[in-house]
């Protein structure tokens, strides 16, 4: 037996064989390896997809056209010379060539040849995904705990969630968007481990004491088995005058949420229906999920944040990610800036769900009035339009440039959505790490006195506000609420 440490982050205790999942890199990445091996990963990425198209025989010959294209001397040539003389990557080059043709099929008036533009789009993914080490196998073939490097959020949303027990990052932070995902699922995780290759071997996982033991003795199976009975205590009685709001990213979430007895849904973090997907959801999609959402919370406050797009979350179909700095890139609403009418659809979905509840919508990544006014006017178009009543308007404090300004942005707005894991990041410049820095408490104070000074509310939606050590100060603070993932909720609860 071998024990390892780690950072628990999600608590739990499980029992199950490893299974190594590979770390893919961002679409966007810049190469790092020469012209000449970039090209030759695009040659075996080929190879690669060849098979995979193979294995997926179809009768209606568009996998065949699609293998076809594969070898395309034009679509071929037009890589090679972006990968050789331009100096890019065999991701970037694959993605840029596939925009290309795709574009130049899509606007011929030929209905069959238009309807070819999908299929390069479906190809060129395919070859991304390869590339990129996001073509894996999610599907679990009996109980696993994952083990990886990191996860991005898209890989948390692929996994098999019927057999996995556990997961156990080598690196990992414990803020980031995965580790988010991984805690509302409720799978016991623990983060920044010293782990080596244990692929298949028995594993033991205590998430709760941050402890992996790789092949247990049976008298530690034994000890953990018990402990696995012992329930989480309270730490202070939960104050009758605070909501207990829930952060849900999708319908299981919501439903988690529910059961849990949460007074609201107060972050509905929106950005996870453009991964994995192609193409960007349409009005109708988005309303699908919003008005469904609006009807089950029965008349409790359902708060939408509009996409935040950042670098780990970024959809396949949007291909203009500032590839420089990518923590520091393009985010939040400044992304909507330069594409306009992914907001607009954003809003007309939300307004015309608002007419099946409580609904009310927030703005990621605020950092300037610019950002508010340029959310409200869209807002106030998009009600004229649709001749519909607008909705309450939240911004996230998450920059630090917002809490310096918060007392004018209290002017603007309904509500404060208080966002610690961006602020702990952008505060300290070091990563969603920290949990509790001293900074990051002075910043939040002063938030929720220049909403209390506007007569507006503020509530807490980071990390922190699920940390029952630091629910005492978060409430001698005078928030209106914590927002936190469904499973924290009795915890929190329990504690009245
Ligand atoms: C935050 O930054 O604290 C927050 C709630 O937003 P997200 O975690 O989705 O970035
Ligand atoms: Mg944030």
């Amino acid at each position: 037996m071998t024990i390892h440490h780690g950072k628990g982050i999600c608590p739990g205790i499980a029992f199950a064989r490893a299974y190594f999942l590979q770390t893919p890199k961002p679409h966007h990445t810049l190469n790092t390896i020469s012209p000449a091996e970039e090209w030759a990963a695009f040659v075996e990425a080929k190879t690669h997809a060849h098979k995979q198209l193979d294995s997926l025989k179809d009768q209606t010959g568009i996998i065949a056209a699609q293998a076809l294209m594969l070898d395309d001397a034009e679509f071929n040539q037009t890589v090679h010379n972006i990968i050789m003389i331009e100096g890019l990557s065999a991701i970037q080059a694959v993605l840029r060539v596939g925009r290309h043709f795709s574009h130049i099929l899509a606007s011929s008036r030929n209905s069959y040849i238009h309807s070819r533009s999908t299929d390069v789009i479906d190809i060129t993914q395919r070859l991304a995904d390869t590339l990129s080490g996001h073509a894996q196998n999610y599907h679990l073939a009996g109980p696993t705990i994952i083990i990886a490097h990191d996860l991005a959020p898209s890989q948390v949303l692929q996994i098999d969630k019927t057999h996995i027990h556990g997961i156990i990052l080598k690196g990992g932070a414990e803020n980031s968007h995965a580790v988010i995902l991984i805690k509302a699922l409720g799978i016991p995780c623990i983060i920044q481990t010293d782990i080596t290759a244990v692929n298949g071997k028995e594993i033991a996982l205590d998430a709760t004491a941050g402890l992996c033991y790789v092949e247990p003795d049976e008298t530690t199976i034994s000890a953990l088995q018990q402990k696995q009975q012992t329930a989480a205590t309270p730490q202070i009685p939960w104050p009758g005058n605070m909501r207990l709001l829930a952060n849900i990213s999708n319908e299981t979430d919501l439903q988690a949420a529910l059961q849990a007895g949460c007074d609201g849904v107060g972050l509905f973090r929106t950005e996870f229906a453009y991964l994995n997907r192609p193409t960007c959801p349409t009005e109708d999609e988005l309303f699908a999920i919003y008005s469904y959402a609006a009807k089950a919370m029965k008349g409790k406050d359902l708060m939408i944040r509009t996409a935040d797009f950042s670098s780990d979350k970024w959809p396949k179909f949007l291909c203009t990610h500032n590839t420089k700095n990518p923590a520091m890139g393009l985010r939040g609403v400044h992304v909507y800036i330069q594409h306009p009418q992914l907001l607009k659809t954003q809003l007309r979905a939300i307004l015309r769900a608002s007419a099946h509840g409580s609904v009310s919508v927030i703005f990621p990544m605020i950092s300037s009035m610019r950002d508010v006014d340029h959310c409200k006017s869209a807002l106030k178009a998009t009600c004229q339009e649709l001749s519909a009543k607008s909705i309450p308007v939240g911004i996230m404090i998450e920059t630090p440039a917002a809490v310096l300004i918060s007392d004018q942005l209290a002017r603007k707005v309904d509500f404060f959505a208080i966002g610690t894991n961006d602020l702990t990041r952008y505060i300290s410049a070091a990563g969603r790490q920290d949990n509790s820095p001293t900074s990051v408490l002075q910043l939040i104070a002063k938030a929720s006195e220049n909403a209390k000074l506007a007569g507006i509310k503020a509530y807490i939606c980071g990390e922190i506000a699920a940390n029952s050590q630091m629910t005492e100060t978060l409430v001698s603070m005078g928030f209106d609420g914590l927002s936190v993932a469904p499973i924290y909720i009795p915890q929190l609860r329990g504690a009245t």
